[in-house]
């Protein structure tokens, strides 16, 4: 996978660390550095990912419900959601 990873939902670490982490993972910006495999294979922005490379619709659907009523997750949740109702625009691989 060479694509860069870094579209996570993240927030502050905190407690005098400048950096952000995952927020299902808590993996550091530092210890993920853009790949996707750094993150923990429980880490739902992984198991979106991977399904949405595999085109696996029920894992993204697991993975939307779970996270449906999270703010922070709006544009993990939009991107799921336009992948489950097959309107993905393919521009940025072109
Ligand atoms: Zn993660």
């Amino acid at each position: 996978m060479n694509n860069n990873w870094d579209d996570y939902p993240s927030r502050k670490i905190g407690g005098g660390n400048p950096y952000r982490c995952c927020i299902f993972c808590e993996r550091s910006a530092t210890q993920l550095f853009g790949h996707l495999e750094r993150h923990e294979t429980y880490c739902l922005y992984r198991k979106a990912k991977e399904a949405m490379i595999s085109g696996n619709k029920s894992e993204m659907l697991d993975v939307f419900l779970d996270i449906e009523d999270r703010e922070d997750c709006y544009v993990l949740r939009t991107e799921l959601y336009n992948q489950l109702r097959g309107e993905v625009s393919n521009d940025e691989e072109s």
